[in-house]
């Protein structure tokens, strides 16, 4: 990693971030040619880690970052077990495996060596303080490296500065929507009973993770992830009944020890409606490429950093870096993600509109009509738009399209 006195000449794109998104638009600039310089406050990338790393294995591959070397991926899933408040399960058993988790540090560095490997420049301990902003457009950055600022020059910035939206807020850009925020909590445990180990569990219910869900993820070497986000109240605080009431979790969970916990806010409200102004980019969870569904936002945010390369590379070409050209970018990432982003905040609404009781009510209705038959062969699980028309369309979901838009209707009139 360079530090930032050794960058001297101007970048055609200065990235901000060391995170995967920030890292992976490093990396497809430099493979394309560009001048990229990557700035990250932390003096590691990939730490703190606040992340449970369950990602899709097909959309890995897609993305050119699967197979991963052997020491990030912690465990392949091919079941996920969704429990309802009252404990009943409905279970899932796919063909083969569909997600692996991986460890967040070891992947956000895989992805950053990558870039640097391509070409790309990484500076450490360097906090982007502000935007220089001329004439309404952004022409660089302000680098805070312990005691000393220095400004940067370069054609155009990419923010991927994660959720907190400091930087973008400079911009006058409208940032995520705050009232669309859970609060997650992502901890390590060892000493956990009866766990299947290629099974995902999922448990929801308002008494454990209001507004979200509860996840526990076994690794191979015996110890687990576990964690929750909430929408209201301490994620601490529902973590720690989780483990000790839940009628299910409690019996793998309440003689666990916990190693290690980390408390990050998730943002499900969607894509932010602007992403782009002069010169400047907005992408991963600062742009809310999240989904709103699972809160999974790597995928997303990788796919979106590729077409935002791809359109800075551009617009650097051709010397057109105007909010006009740019605008390109939020067309590209709405044809690749809008219409599953559309279906999913969809999804989201109705799962926040159902009581405990409903939620009982419909998964037992899914074991009812054999939809676990119906899921084995899913392969693809982050494009949820288009895995919802594969698998409504099949005749033997025409109960389930029914029984769905009923309720779909009765909780949104
Ligand atoms: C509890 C929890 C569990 C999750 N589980 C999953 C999951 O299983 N699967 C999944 O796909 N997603 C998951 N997510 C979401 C996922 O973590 C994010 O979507 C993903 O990390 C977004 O990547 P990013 O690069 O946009 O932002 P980040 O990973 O937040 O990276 C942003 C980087 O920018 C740096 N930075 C910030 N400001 C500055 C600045 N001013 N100057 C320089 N550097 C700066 C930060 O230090 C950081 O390194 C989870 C999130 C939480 C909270």
């Amino acid at each position: 990693m360079l530090s930032v006195q050794l960058m001297k000449d101007v970048p055609d794109v200065i990235v901000i971030g060391g995170g995967p998104v920030g890292s992976f638009t490093a990396l497809k600039l430099a493979k394309l040619g560009a001048e990229v310089a990557v700035f990250e406050e932390h003096n590691a990338i990939g730490s703190p880690s606040h992340c449970a790393g369950h990602l899709s294995i097909r959309s890995l591959r897609n993305l050119g970052l699967y197979p991963l070397p052997r020491e990030i991926v912690e465990n392949t899933f091919s079941q996920a077990n969704f429990y309802s408040p009252s404990g009943f399960k409905f279970s899932v058993h796919l063909a083969k495996p569909v997600t692996c988790s991986v460890n967040r540090a070891a992947f956000d560095r895989y992805i950053a060596d990558k870039a640097e490997a391509a070409g790309a420049r990484c500076c450490l301990n360097s906090r982007v303080q502000s935007l220089l902003i001329e004439d309404g457009a952004v022409k660089g950055v302000t680098v805070k490296q312990e005691d000393k600022a220095e400004r940067f020059r370069a054609n155009i910035v990419v923010d991927a500065e994660g959720i907190s939206s400091r930087i973008l807020r400079q911009t006058g850009l409208a940032g995520l929507n705050g009232e669309r925020l859970v609060y997650g909590v992502e901890a390590e445990v060892e000493n956990v009973k009866d766990m299947e180990p290629d099974a995902v569990e999922v448990f929801l219910g308002k008494a454990y993770a209001p507004g979200f869900y509860a996840w526990l993820m076994p690794r191979l070497d015996g110890t687990a992830k576990v964690g929750l986000a909430t929408k209201t109240g301490n994620p601490k605080e529902f973590l720690q009944r989780l483990m000790l009431k839940h009628p299910v979790a409690s019996k793998q969970l309440s003689k666990a020890k916990i190693t290690r916990t980390a408390f990050h806010p998730i943002t499900l409200g969607g894509p932010i409606s602007k992403a782009y102004t002069s010169g400047f980019l907005a992408v991963g969870d600062v742009a809310s490429q999240v989904k709103p569904t699972t809160g999974g936002g790597v995928v997303f945010g990788l796919t979106c950093a590729g077409i935002a390369a791809e359109v800075a590379d551009e617009a650097v070409r051709r010397n057109d870096v105007s909010s006009h050209f740019l605008q390109m970018y939020q067309k590209r990432c709405a044809d690749t993600l809008g219409f599953d982003f559309g279906v999913m905040l969809r999804i989201r609404r109705f799962l926040d509109s159902l009581s405990d009781e409903k939620i009982d009510e419909v998964l037992r209705f899914c074991a009812r009509i054999g939809l676990n038959k119906t899921l084995e062969n899913v392969e693809e699980i982050d494009f949820q738009g288009q895995l919802l028309l594969k698998i409504l369309t099949k005749p033997a979901m025409f109960a389930a399209l029914a029984y769905f838009l009923k309720l779909y209707l009765s909780a949104n009139p």
